[in-house]
């Protein structure tokens, strides 16, 4: 074996996978096709729960930086910083349940940069220009071949992660089946210049599609392209792009760097099949309206880290790489769920004109508001475990805790989580505790909570409320997550 884990794709989703092997003790490598980081402007932010989970390993002052630029450059494209839901912009970060708990502006290639430093600097190597071609797997292990500058190599790894992307190799080499419902739109946005724009529609959404153009830039949303493109957008297909939209024929110059993607929504049946996992985009597919596919990839990486590097370990329980299909697919198709309504608001036509002008009335309704704000931001998430959920918190990502320790000062639950183990929090720690690291408190800065043991990825295990400390789930929870490593107590 040449690696504990084979990951495929340094996109985001690839770099912070590594990252979570390599700090739960896994020797990762990374392969990606690409000679170098990649510069394409896809996301603008990610969520506040992958936000989260980069301030948990110390890297939120890095992306906080990027932020008020960010934020700046949002409200000068859409008039202001709320969210959106089909471009409806009416999510109002002020109106939501947790309002501190926010989304980051930083655009995607400004996080990779963050994220290959951060996991080379924890010792992952990235092995740039290999191309996963051939993927073959046994009951010990994965065997890739890969094409590089060097030939063709072969590696074999226990495990690989298939983090490559929309038009994942690995899943279609295994093959995973990836269902889901073909594009109803192509959206093109390019740096173009259209030579005479007299004769055409004013920007924004007509009878046939949606059409921008303007400081450079022009993009379509194109309901009538039947269709199949790859490679660079040409003028000659703007061109026509925007004669469906607009009736007008017209013609473009200076066609330079541009995105296409569609609406198609598809997921893989399984995130797991023997060895090989898919995570990020590998896994889902589906239009960036609400911009959700990121922040849900970042989130599939740390729900899987910690599980396959225990897995590769040896030490993890039974069935604890499984519980990373059931706990993301369902966030994932929820995703995917959201995503083609808003593409049915964003159809042309008086009757999607309708429907939009009924739902931008019912988000001006404060609860209405939240409801969409919580289904774009995720924060809504609670896994269903194998036991009671005896606490409201359990189940749910852990927010930021304000600690005050039993030996004195306070301190911030996220600054106790850099290196990624399981914490527990308690008043009392017993001596005998192993498997995880305690930390013994005074309060945890909320009313309801005195005890909580946090996964790696930040997921609430068990939690207990003043006066309930002795509750049965907490040695349940302890089995569950962190099995056998754990000395069985009488006292704790
Ligand atoms: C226009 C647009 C706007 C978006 N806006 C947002 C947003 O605001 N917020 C948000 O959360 N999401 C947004 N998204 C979605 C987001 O960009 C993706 O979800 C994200 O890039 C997924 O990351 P990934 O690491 O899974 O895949 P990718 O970023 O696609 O990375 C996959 C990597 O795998 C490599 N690879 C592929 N095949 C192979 C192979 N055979 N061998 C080796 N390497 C391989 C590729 O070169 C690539 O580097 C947007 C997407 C688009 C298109």
């Amino acid at each position: 074996m040449d690696n504990d884990v084979i990951v495929v794709g340094a996109g985001p989703v690839g770099l912070l996978l590594a990252a979570e092997l390599r700090l739960a003790g896994a020797q990762p490598v990374v392969l990606e096709a690409r000679h170098g980081p990649n510069d394409e402007k896809r996301a603008r932010g990610i969520g506040p729960l992958a936000t989260e989970a980069l301030r948990r390993r110390g890297l939120g002052e890095e992306i906080a930086r990027h932020d008020a630029q960010g934020r700046a450059d949002f409200a000068r494209d859409h008039g202001s910083d709320n969210g959106h839901f089909a471009a409806i912009h009416k999510i109002d970060p002020a109106l939501q349940d947790e309002p501190g708990r926010e989304r980051t502006l930083i655009w995607q290639p400004e996080l990779e940069k963050i994220l290959v430093s951060y996991a080379t600097g924890l010792g992952v190597p990235i092995r740039y220009g290999h191309r996963v071609t051939g993927l073959g797997q046994d009951e010990a292990g994965v065997t890739v071949t890969v094409t590089s500058a060097r030939g063709e190599l072969r590696l074999r790894s226990p495990y690989l992660a298939g983090c490559d992307g929309g038009r994942s190799t690995v899943r279609e080499l295994v093959p995973f089946g990836f269902p889901g419902t073909p594009p109803t739109m192509t959206v093109r946005r390019a740096a173009a210049r259209i030579e005479d724009t007299s004769a055409l529609p004013p920007p924004g959404r007509n009878d046939r599609g949606t059409l921008f153009y303007g400081g450079g830039m022009v993009a379509t949303f194109d309901f009538d392209d039947t269709e199949r493109h790859r490679g660079p957008i040409t003028a000659e297909e703007l061109e026509a792009s925007v004669r469906r939209i607009s009736g007008v024929d017209v013609a473009i110059t200076e066609v330079g760097a541009g995105l296409r993607f569609t609406d198609q929504a598809r997921q893989a049946s399984s995130y797991r099949l023997g060895r090989v996992l898919l995570a990020g985009d590998a896994a889902h597919v589906h239009s960036p309206s609400g911009g959700q596919g990121l922040n849900l990839g970042l989130l599939d990486a740390v729900n899987l880290g910690w599980k396959l590097a225990a897995t590769v370990a040896g030490t993890a329980p039974a069935g604890l790489l499984d519980t990373y299909h059931h706990e993301r697919h369902p966030v994932g198709a929820e995703v995917l769920h959201n995503t083609r309504a808003q593409s049915a608001l964003l159809r042309p036509g008086p009757h999607s004109d309708a429907l939009r002008d009924i739902v931008a009335d019912l988000m001006d309704i404060p609860e209405v508001n939240r409801y969409f704000g919580r289904m774009l931001s995720g924060l809504g998430l609670r896994h269903d475990f194998p036991y009671p959920a005896t606490h409201p918190l359990t189940g749910r990502p852990c927010p930021d805790l304000e600690l005050t320790l039993t030996g004195g000062g306070t301190t911030r639950l996220y600054d106790l989580t850099h290196q990624g183990g399981p914490l527990m929090l308690h008043p009392a720690p017993a001596a005998q505790w192993t498997g995880f690291e305690s930390v013994a408190v005074t309060s945890t800065g909320r009313s309801d909570l005195a005890a909580a043991l946090i996964r790696p990825d930040g997921i609430v295990a068990w939690a207990a409320a003043p006066g309930h400390l002795d509750d049965v789930t907490r040695e349940t929870a302890l089995r569950t997550w962190i099995g056998a490593g754990r000395q069985r107590t009488s006292d704790g």
